[in-house]
C-alpha cells in the first residue's frame, strides 16, 4: 500500500525497512550513503568517526584509493567460475595465507559462520579416517561467538541465541573459558574439536591467557582431539600481530578467518595443517561461491597491505595510545579498560546502551559487546587524532550520564 504522508527519502527509507526487512537487527537511526577514511557520513549530512568497521570488518577504512582500484581491477576479470575450475586469484591467496601462517592448506569459505562449519566437519573427519566414528564430541566455551546457523549457534552459549532453535547440535559440551581445570573435565576420548577464540569478539573482548591455550594444546595432543582457533574478529592484523595467536606462541590445527580479509567483501577461510587436509577427499565439502576470483583478488590485496611490518606497528601503537586514554577518563560508570591492539573493551558498570545512542549524537559510531561492554574495533587505519576526538567526546557524554543517573 503506498504510504500517502509527505515524508523526507531518510524517513520513507526507514519505514521501508521496517515494512519490507525481516526485523532481526535494531538498526541505528541514520540511513549511510557514504565514508572515507575512518569517517562514515549519512543521509542528512551528519558525519561519524566509525569505531566498529562493519564490525571488525573494514580493516582499510572507506574509500582506501588501493583497495577501491584492487575492485576496480578484479571487476574487469572473472567475478566466478566455480571451484570446479582453477583460477589464479584464489590460488594466489592461499599461497600468501600458507606462507604466512602455521597452515598448509586452505578452504575458502563465504563467511565465518561458513568457515566454522567447515572446521567442525574437517574435523569430526579427522576421526572417521582414523576409525573413530563415536568420537565427535565437540568442546567450546562460555561467552564464545562462533556464529549463527544451526552448527555455530549450537557452540555459541547464550540462552537468546540458542533456545528457541532446539534441537541444537549434539555432542557439545561447554566448558569454563579461562579454566583449564574446567576442560580438563569435558575433553577425553570422545573429544573430535575444540574451538576457542584467543580473544572472545562479541563475549565482551575476553583475553584467553598463555597458560589456557597452552593447556587446551596440550589436551588436545594428549586426545587426539583437534584445536581450533576462531580467528575471525581477531585475526588479520587486528590485534597488532597478523593472527592474534601470535602473542601467546600457541599454533591450532585449525584456524577460521573471515571478517575484515577482503576489506568489506564477503569472504572465509579455513586454515589447517597438512594432517588435517588429508583426512578430506575430492567431493566431501564445497560451496559455489566461495573463493571466486574477484573476492580472492580483492583478499590478497587487503592481506599485503595488514602485513607490513609498518601496518602492524601502526595497530599497535594506536591500540595502545587507546587503551592508555580511556583509561585516563575519570568516571565513575568505568569499570576496565581491556584489549589488544584496535580489539579493546571499555567495560561500564551497566548497560552501555546509553553512552552508544548519545554517542550518535555526537558524530561516534561504537557498538557493544554484551550489555556492559563497549568493544572499539575500527578500521585498523584510525590515527592517534582520532582517538583524542573519542575520548574527548566519551568524556562529556559519561559526565552527562552521571549527572542524570
Ligand atoms: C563474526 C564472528 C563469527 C561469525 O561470522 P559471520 O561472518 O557473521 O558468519 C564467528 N566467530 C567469531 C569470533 C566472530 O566474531
Amino acid at each position: 500500500m503506498l504510504n500517502t504522508t509527505p515524508q523526507t527519502r531518510t524517513d520513507q527509507l526507514m519505514q521501508d525497512d521496517h515494512d519490507h526487512i525481516a526485523q532481526t537487527y535494531k538498526r541505528a537511526p541514520f540511513v549511510l550513503v557514504h565514508g572515507e577514511g575512518a569517517t562514515l557520513f549519512d543521509s542528512e549530512g551528519r558525519s561519524y568517526t566509525d569505531w566498529v568497521a562493519g564490525i571488525a570488518v573494514n580493516a582499510l577504512g572507506y574509500s582506501d584509493p588501493g583497495l577501491t582500484q584492487a575492485i576496480q581491477h578484479g571487476a574487469n576479470g572473472l567475478i566466478h567460475t566455480s571451484n570446479l575450475y582453477y583460477t589464479a586469484p584464489q590460488i594466489e591467496l592461499a599461497n600468501l595465507l600458507v606462507e604466512k601462517s602455521f597452515a598448509d592448506r586452505v578452504f575458502f569459505t563465504n563467511s565465518g559462520a561458513e568457515a566454522n562449519e567447515g572446521a567442525l566437519k574437517f574435523a569430526r573427519k579427522v576421526q572417521y579416517e582414523k576409525g573413530l566414528t563415536d568420537k565427535t564430541e565437540v568442546v567450546c566455551f562460555s561467552s564464545a561467538f562462533h556464529g549463527r546457523t544451526l552448527a555455530t549457534v549450537s557452540l555459541t552459549p547464550k540462552e537468546k541465541y540458542q533456545k528457541p532453535f532446539h534441537p541444537l547440535l549434539p555432542g557439545v559440551k561447554v566448558a569454563e573459558f579461562n579454566n583449564l581445570e574446567s576442560a580438563k573435565g569435558l575433553i577425553g576420548d570422545k573429544t573430535a574439536a575444540v574451538i576457542v577464540e584467543p580473544i572472545q569478539g562479541e563475549g565482551g573482548i575476553n583475553m584467553a591467557t598463555p597458560e589456557f591455550l597452552r593447556g587446551l594444546r596440550e589436551l588436545c595432543d594428549q586426545y587426539g582431539a583437534v584445536l581450533i582457533f576462531d580467528e575471525i574478529q581477531c585475526g588479520v592484523g587486528r590485534t597488532g600481530k597478523l593472527w592474534a595467536h601470535e602473542h601467546v606462541g600457541v599454533t591450532p590445527d585449525i584456524m577460521t578467518l573471515a571478517k575484515p580479509l577482503a576489506g568489506g567483501l564477503p569472504i572465509g577461510a579455513i586454515l589447517m595443517t597438512e594432517t588435517v587436509a588429508t583426512a578430506m577427499h575430492y567431493g566431501e565439502h564445497g560451496s559455489t561461491f566461495a573463493g571466486g576470483p574477484f573476492v580472492t583478488g580483492v583478499a590478497k590485496y587487503v592481506l599485503n597491505r595488514i602485513s607490513q611490518p609498518e601496518f602492524l606497528a601502526h595497530v599497535d601503537e594506536v591500540g595502545e595510545y587507546l587503551q592508555e586514554r580511556l583509561s585516563e577518563i575519570n568516571s565513575p560508570l568505568i569499570k576496565d579498560v581491556r584489549g589488544k591492539g584496535l580489539m579493546v573493551a571499555l567495560e561500564l558498570t551497566g548497560d552501555v546502551t546509553p553512552v552508544i545512542e548519545a554517542g550518535y549524537q555526537h558524530g561516534l559510531i561504537m557498538v557493544n559487546a554484551g550489555t556492559d561492554v563497549i568493544r572499539f574495533v575500527p578500521p585498523l587505519i584510525v590515527e592517534k587524532s582520532h582517538v583524542d576526538g573519542l575520548v574527548e567526546k566519551l568524556t562529556i557524554i559519561l559526565s552527562e550520564m552521571q549527572t542524570n543517573a
